[in-house]
């Protein structure tokens, strides 16, 4: 019995099934910063530098995730994804232990320095978590909290755009855009459907959408398209925005933006208008959220949204990893251009059915660790993470005992 069990661990230290490899080298990293002319304040950056001596491969297979291997081919360290994530945004030197184990996200030049802005690195880490949860908190349905579904599907909808540029110029990554964005730039100053002209005639509208068919008063539509409703919450932007492509033709339009802004008119119609997302929060315009008024028919499509966000955000992720041959093995391969789309192209092989990511319950650790579904109850990344706490609370009862006696 004994030795069937030793081997088996054995077996599972080894990488033996891959569905694709990267080869990359690791850096040093020393803090700096930079201005974008001289009467700017300078920000915090990282100055990078390879390690060309230093190689390092990387490897995915299912159940474990992206490892970094050793020179024998057993796992060095495994779950790289939950790891870069879990760096708190502002440590710095969590930043660089993790490079120099594992080199940089994108390809740096050998001999000579690279400089990235820590705003640029944290947001792209950031957009990389928002994906990462979003699909679990999607999939995971036994804890699935729609406020968090809200929150990640506004972070994706209007994320910034971000650039990275290495190796002079020659490697080049951009965050997209989300298309959404740009549909509503587009349909901006969109007039609006003959029908909704006629407010002598008519004293309600009625709408049918993706999501529900409904009526709205004649002059709160004139009032909110010319830009002067009563109420002030109508008068932000970001609704105005959403609401003239709401009451604009719908003929013509991509089906997926429609569905999209039939989704964020509802929410922001019924529930509340949100100013702005980060991670932690949502950030509402007011206090007066009705959140009685997310009916299960917006909370079937806000599901909807983000799987279709999920798909946007992992495609265009994955556009520099192309299929190639291995002439040794006769096999198929992925060529890979970056330590970053290696994460994104673990999150493509994910079996969201099957697998989750779940965030260690140790608020020290706070790593993101892939777990099945079915496993319903595990709270903690490993072993020592869960005696720590057990530890922690076994400390508190016993306080507590203390001062009962
Ligand atoms: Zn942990």
């Amino acid at each position: 019995m004994m030795k069937v069990a030793k081997k088996k661990k054995i077996e599972e230290n080894f990488f033996t099934s891959g569905i694709f490899t990267y080869e990359s080298c690791g850096c040093t990293c020393e803090e700096t910063s930079v201005s974008a002319n001289i009467s700017t304040v300078p920000m915090p950056a990282i100055k990078l530098t390879a390690d060309t001596q230093h190689k390092i491969n990387f490897a995915f297979g299912s159940k474990v995730g992206l490892v970094r291997l050793n020179d024998d081919g057993s796992i060095a360290e495994s779950n790289l994804l939950g790891k870069l994530i879990a760096i708190d945004r502002n440590d710095i030197s969590g930043y660089f232990s993790f490079f120099k184990n594992n080199g940089f996200l994108f390809p740096i030049a050998a001999g000579k320095s690279e400089i990235i802005g820590l705003a640029e690195l944290q947001f792209l880490v950031s957009r990389l978590q928002a994906t990462l949860e979003l699909m679990s908190t999607i999939t995971d349905m036994s804890r699935t909290s729609y406020e968090k579904i809200i929150r990640m599907i506004f972070y994706h909808l209007f994320a910034p755009v971000v650039s990275v540029e290495t190796i002079n110029g020659k490697f080049k990554y951009v965050s997209d855009i989300h298309q959404y964005s740009k549909y509503l730039e587009t349909n901006k100053n969109s007039a609006r459907d003959p029908r909704l002209y006629d407010t002598f005639n008519n004293e309600e509208f009625a709408f049918t959408d993706n999501i529900t068919s409904f009526t709205l008063n004649a002059d709160f539509v004139d009032s909110v398209l010319n830009g002067t409703p009563a109420d002030s919450r109508y008068e932000t932007s970001l609704f105005q925005n959403v609401f003239t492509a709401y009451c604009s033709s719908r003929e013509s339009k991509p089906i997926v933006m429609l569905y999209i802004n039939d989704f964020v008119f509802h929410y922001f119609y019924e529930v509340g208008i949100i100013d702005h997302v980060d991670l932690e929060r949502t950030h509402y315009i007011n206090d007066s959220v009705q959140k009685e008024k997310f009916t299960n028919k917006l909370k079937k499509a806000a599901v909807a949204v983000a799987k279709y966000i999920i798909k946007e955000e992992i495609e265009s992720n994955l556009r520099r990893v192309r299929p190639t041959y291995n002439t040794v093995l006769l096999e198929p391969a992925w060529k890979i251009d970056s330590l970053f789309s290696a994460m994104y192209f673990g999150l493509f092989y994910m079996r969201p059915n099957l697998e989750t990511y779940r965030r260690c319950a140790n608020p020290k650790c706070g790593e993101f660790f892939p777990v099945p579904l079915s496993s319903r109850k595990k709270k903690y990344c490993c072993k020592a993470c869960m005696n720590r706490m057990m530890a922690a609370k076994k400390r508190i009862r016993d306080k507590l005992k203390e001062t009962k006696e």
